[in-house]
């Protein structure tokens, strides 16, 4: 009997939610390029106030979005003077901390960068080992694809770079 109650319990109570996340960034010569808190060596990359990791500033706004908490913006905004040139990485360990602060548990998170180049095969697994290790996840919890826009439009032309990210978490 007791543990027909508690199972049920359990499950009443347990709340899942998603969360979706968005970024762009232009790129420009003379830039540094890092994506998934890795730097990728290239001669061009992301004009930004902070590190400019468009990936991890897409997971930001997927982690936050998910928890109701707001965007990456309104919690770190690029006019305060505090967050110029901040590793994203540090940014995504405070997200977490504020979604650990609210009671919410990270089950996986799946990502999608858009560019046209560098090709950034030879980077994922580093990305992917960044991301698990500031998020507390294992490796299998933490997807990341990549794409080009078949050069079309502003990321085609190597204008810019887009990210994607979905998350779901749990409220414990
Ligand atoms: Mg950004």
């Amino acid at each position: 009997m007791f543990f027909v109650l508690e199972f049920t319990l359990f499950h009443f109570f347990l709340l899942f939610m998603v969360g979706f996340g968005y970024d762009i960034h232009r790129l420009a010569e003379g830039e540094s390029l890092i994506l998934g808190g890795v730097e990728i060596p290239s001669s061009f990359g992301t004009v930004a106030h902070s590190d400019g990791d468009v990936l991890l500033h897409a997971l930001c706004d997927a982690l936050l979005g998910a928890a109701g908490l707001g965007d990456i913006g309104e919690h770190f905004p690029d006019t305060d003077a505090q967050y110029r040139g901040i590793s994203s990485i540090e940014l995504l360990k405070r997200v977490m901390t504020l979604l650990g602060n609210e009671g919410y548990v990270l089950i996986n998170i799946d990502c999608t960068l858009v560019l046209e180049r560098p090709k950034i095969l030879p980077y994922k697994a580093a990305m992917r080992e960044r991301i698990a290790e500031a998020c507390g996840l294992p490796l299998k919890r933490v997807s990341l694809k990549a794409t080009t826009s078949e050069k079309l439009g502003f990321v085609g032309s190597g204008e810019g770079i887009e990210a994607y990210a979905a998350c779901q978490i749990e409220e414990r």
